[in-house]
């Protein structure tokens, strides 16, 4: 008898109410539990050291073990290796937000496991189990895009606290196939004549650095990308006075930095223009 948590695909739990459903650890990846005949497997995109990822609809998950070559046949890796025939139901949870476990649903083994490289807890590399799971039903879930950019920062943040030497090894033995996630995003949609008016007045030139534009682009005209000055995700309008021309470097510079000094500077150049 399937066991069924009564969770919602895409539903986001905590990690007391994922134990209390499936009556499992509080702690772990790989998660046994003998009361519900489960396998519950956690895949943290923030803090863990393994390399999880879709390829397509496949999520590739690595196996249990932080130090040294992993082995197929202990501990639940066995048991996951041998969930075709051994009756225990697996699920999926990812985490892209501490503390947030949002539900895949019920997986099953796509394929034989197959062995890779990846860093051990103390930086060495070794040898772990990769498993490629598929969803027994439907699609997964999509990461939102804000989850999924500071998941990625944070991976990155770790990646530069490594010294150069470490950092050139992993660099190199990277998978060459880049892992894929399904992210969802809000996008705003533009008035094209506040960003045609505003390359306008721009007449070719940045409107911080003053520059020409760095580029023609294919039709001949000068290239300038559009910004709000207060961001629209922020709630800022889309009017030709919270509207400038920037460069790409600048654009750049304004996602980065947002530096007032910078907002202030473009300010007083609009001011200025809508009193001549
Ligand atoms: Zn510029
Ligand atoms: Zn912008």
């Amino acid at each position: 008898m399937d066991f069924n948590p009564g969770l919602k695909i895409g539903e986001t739990i905590d990690n007391k109410r994922l134990c209390e459903i499936f009556k499992c650890s509080t702690q772990g990846g790989m998660r046994r539990s003998l009361k519900t005949n489960t396998l519950v497997l956690v895949s943290n995109h923030v803090k863990s050291i393994y390399d999880d990822r879709w390829i397509g609809e496949r999520f590739h998950y690595t196996g249990m073990g932080t130090i040294g070559d992993q082995s197929r046949s202990s501990g639940q890796n066995r048991t996951l290796d041998q969930s075709g025939t051994n009756g225990v139901n697996v699920h999926l949870f990812e985490v892209d937000r501490k503390g947030e476990y949002i539900y895949q649903g019920p997986v099953r083994l796509a394929d034989n496991p197959y062995q890779e490289e990846q860093p051990d807890e103390e930086g060495n590399n070794r040898k772990v189990w990769v498993f490629p799971l598929e969803l027994v039903s439907g699609n997964r879930v999509p990461v939102s895009k804000s989850e999924f950019t500071v998941a990625q920062q944070s991976r990155e943040r770790k990646a530069k606290r490594l010294d150069a030497a470490e950092l050139a090894k992993r660099a190199k033995a990277a998978r060459p196939k880049a892992g894929q996630r399904s992210v969802v995003s809000v996008e705003y949609e533009r008035d094209p004549h506040v960003a045609a008016y505003a390359k306008l007045r721009a007449n070719g030139r940045c409107q911080l650095c003053l520059n020409p534009a760095p580029f023609h682009n294919k039709a001949g005209e000068p290239y300038l990308e559009t910004h709000h000055l207060e961001w629209l995700a922020k709630g800022g309008e889309d009017t030709p006075a919270n509207t400038v021309a920037l460069c790409p470097n600048c654009h750049r510079r304004m996602h980065v930095l947002d530096d007032p000094a910078d907002i202030e500077k473009l300010r007083v150049i609009l001011n200025g223009e809508s009193h001549t």
